[in-house]
């Protein structure tokens, strides 16, 4: 069984990601052949500040069996509580959902307040219009905010006690002087690169940490422009999410279809797009194979480009230069 009860964070600065690594609840065949419930390390990488957009965002109750596997919430928990947990029989499911059904009830006053306490922050510091702190960077507004509200009642920013170092997010001890230099040359792989990690024993923690990021502008934590919910995003200039919004569009697809469009006819970058469009749309239809493969992603990746480039997310050149590059 996995002893170690704390989270590690690897920020990956090159591909705004991270991967929290924490025991999380799982189930094997044992010896015995038996199905059982173990913990085992969790290490998908994420976007960094996805725990706390989750955390303020999805239904907690909902989620919290999620939380709990991926996120590190079993940090809060006692060793009592954990083996409990564990020793949950696997074929009894309702009995794992009563269970977590209980953690919740304990934790849900605590966590609706830090939810709100998060949401407080956040508005102040990335979305108040008050015209008086327009050129104030979301860190500084943080510092107004500390200074002027009654911080008491703000016990998240107690968190911010972490131990961080700097080391390669792989294990080379066994690698030979060639193997070592190939994998961090593979730039395609940068995942193995040399990384920021922190060292975290409590989920309050790790909000805190992921918060700091937002606030620092490592991540962009955004209001969408068509529904109103919090999304990451690694281009500032971004103001529609991607989540599915109505028959079968985003919010993004629809952002865009509002953009007025009279003068894209004329415009350069769209007629070089149309000219890519059709030869790859001609090659699929007399070759077919991978030149059909090819136009199926260009349709999709390209739209998405055309998309961005009418919502302003990308310029003009940055474009034409994707545009010229397939
Ligand atoms: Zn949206």
């Amino acid at each position: 069984m996995e002893e170690k009860n704390k989270i590690e964070v690897y920020i990956n600065e090159q591909i705004k990601e991270e991967q929290i690594k924490t025991p999380m609840l799982d189930y094997a065949t044992n010896d015995d052949g038996y199905m059982e419930y173990i913990t085992r390390i969790f290490e998908q990488p994420i976007q960094i500040g996805e725990v706390l957009l989750d955390f303020i965002q999805r239904d907690l109750k909902e989620n919290s069996y999620m939380i709990f596997r991926f996120y590190g919430f079993q940090t809060l928990l006692s060793k009592e509580e954990r083996n409990n947990l564990l020793a949950t029989d696997i074929n009894n499911s309702d009995n794992m959902k009563r269970k977590m059904e209980q953690l919740y009830v304990k934790y849900m006053g605590e966590f609706k307040d830090y939810k709100k306490q998060i949401i407080d922050i956040i508005e102040f510091c990335l979305f108040d219009e008050n015209t008086k702190m327009k050129d104030l960077k979301p860190l500084e507004r943080l510092v107004v905010f500390t200074s002027t509200k009654d911080i008491k009642k703000y016990t998240i920013l107690k968190y911010n006690n972490f131990k961080q170092s700097i080391r390669l997010n792989k294990d080379m001890s066994r690698m030979k002087e060639e193997q070592i230099i190939n994998t961090l040359q593979d730039k395609e792989n940068n995942r193995y690169g040399i990384q920021e990690i922190y060292e975290i024993d409590n989920f309050y923690n790790l909000l805190f940490l992921e918060l700091y990021f937002i606030l620092q502008e490592r991540t962009y934590l955004k209001k969408c422009k068509n529904c109103g919910k919090y999304f990451l995003t690694t281009n500032s200039a971004v103001i529609y999410c991607n989540n599915v919004y109505e028959a079968n569009k985003t919010c993004r697809e629809i952002g865009a279809s509002k953009v007025f469009s009279k003068n894209l006819e004329k415009d350069e970058a769209y007629g070089l797009y149309r000219k890519v469009y059709k030869k790859k749309q001609a090659l699929a239809k007399s070759k077919g194979g991978s030149f059909e493969i090819e136009y199926n992603m260009f349709k999709y990746k390209g739209k998405d480009k055309k998309n961005a480039y009418k919502l302003k997310e990308i310029t003009k050149k940055e474009f034409m230069d994707w545009l010229k590059k397939q």
